[in-house]
């Protein structure tokens, strides 16, 4: 399945929306993850940080099973149904070579 993925380089970028700018991962501000309604998960390889209940429905395990079986992150992501109409960001985490996830729509 065609995955659209673009690479962010730092770990400490801001990382805007690319279909209302709103600024998703803000580090300026205490609570820095701030989804939009384009916004469908934020994700690390060890969990997620947040899940919209719409693309949770489309994985093939609960976000509570992939925790609590520590199932790899990415690999569920890309079991989803709606994989084909999102853009995903992965950005480092600044560890180890952990990375980030961001989905969007892409429309
Ligand atoms: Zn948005």
């Amino acid at each position: 399945m065609p995955l659209s993925m673009r690479q962010i380089e730092s770990a400490t970028a801001h990382v805007t929306c690319p279909i209302c700018q709103s600024c998703v991962i803000n580090w300026s501000e205490e609570q820095y993850i701030q989804p939009c309604q384009h916004t469908v998960f934020i994700a690390l390889d060890l969990g997620f940080e947040f899940v919209a209940d719409s693309f949770e429905a489309t994985l093939a395990h609960s976000v509570d099973d992939i925790h609590q079986h520590e199932l790899n992150v990415l690999d569920e992501i890309k079991k989803s149904t709606q994989l084909p109409e999102l853009l995903i960001y992965q950005m480092p985490l600044g560890a180890l070579d952990y990375s980030r996830y961001i989905g969007f729509k892409q429309r």
